[in-house]
């Protein structure tokens, strides 16, 4: 048994580079980063405030 392999692999799921978009939170002003890309004219927020607006 190799419990090392195991863990290579559940390791290598989480390789794969993600590509993010810089953009600017139109709730707050911060800088954030999206793992989209921003469409104009559309509203982007960040993490915290993307939670904020998903609950309501
Ligand atoms: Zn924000």
């Amino acid at each position: 048994m190799s419990f090392d392999n195991r863990r290579d692999n559940r390791h290598s799921g989480f390789g794969a580079p993600r590509k993010m978009f810089k953009a600017t939170c139109a709730d707050c002003g911060k800088e954030c980063e999206v793992p989209f890309k921003p469409t104009e004219g559309r509203p982007v927020y960040c993490r915290e405030c993307y939670q904020k607006h998903r609950r309501f």
